[in-house]
């Protein structure tokens, strides 16, 4: 492997792949550079996600991936739900909030319960995402963080099967009436938290 022009990208995610290659590969500074995700590089264990915030979180990623990997360049994400009324619950638990990790259906139906008395006025709540890019060499690493929110409320039942995680219970400030999980991919990765992390990490690179 070319280890100067191969980004690892600490996720299983295939969809993730796609769109952190399509965005930070545009980039000039980008050019000629190869993507390609941690779980094609082997079989590594997750590192423990101890840090307070998506950003620490997404940087104890990048760099496992860096340790377990030798490569000079690793790019990571972390979000979650930011909800208001809650003190910001989710956030950095958004995956495991209700028990079991990754278990979407138990973390809306806790949600839906939270949120039972909490007045329409006060339901707002964005979706956060922080991407690291981290770069090492002989002289120590390079950190550029991008972060992006998507801004919204917590409706009150669930609707649309499109998306994963929170978005049948998101109503996007932007569209309203519409939740996340009504968007087709391509207009939800136009303006979700992700993509608006990569803009801001791209608009970083020099
Ligand atoms: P991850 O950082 O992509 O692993 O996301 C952590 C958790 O945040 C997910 O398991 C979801 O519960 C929530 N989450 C993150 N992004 C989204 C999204 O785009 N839609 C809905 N839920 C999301």
């Amino acid at each position: 492997m070319d280890k100067k022009h191969t980004v690892v990208v600490a996720t299983g995610n295939a969809h993730k792949l796609t769109e952190i290659e399509a965005i930070l590969g545009a980039a000039p500074a980008m050019a000629g550079m190869r993507f390609v995700a941690l779980s094609e590089l082997g079989d590594f264990d997750d590192p423990e996600e101890d840090g307070d915030t998506f950003t620490a979180n997404a940087l104890i990623k990048a760099c496992a991936a860096l340790d377990e990997t030798g490569l000079a360049m690793a790019v990571a994400d972390d979000s979650g739900l930011v909800v208001d009324a809650l003190d910001g619950a989710p956030g950095i638990f958004s995956a495991r909030w209700a028990g079991a990790h990754g278990d979407d259906a138990a973390n809306n139906q806790k949600m839906l319960r939270e949120m039972a008395d909490v007045p329409d006025g006060e339901r707002t709540a964005r979706f956060h995402s922080s991407v690291v890019l981290v770069t090492r060499d002989e002289d120590g690493e390079e950190v550029l963080v991008g972060e992006g929110n998507c801004e919204g409320t917590i409706a009150r039942d669930l609707r649309g099967s499109n998306g994963f995680g929170y978005d049948p219970l998101f109503e996007l400030a932007d569209i309203p009436g519409k939740r996340m999980a009504e968007l087709e991919p391509e207009e939800k990765n136009a303006i979700s938290h992700r993509r608006r992390a990569l803009d801001d990490l791209v608009s970083k690179l020099v």
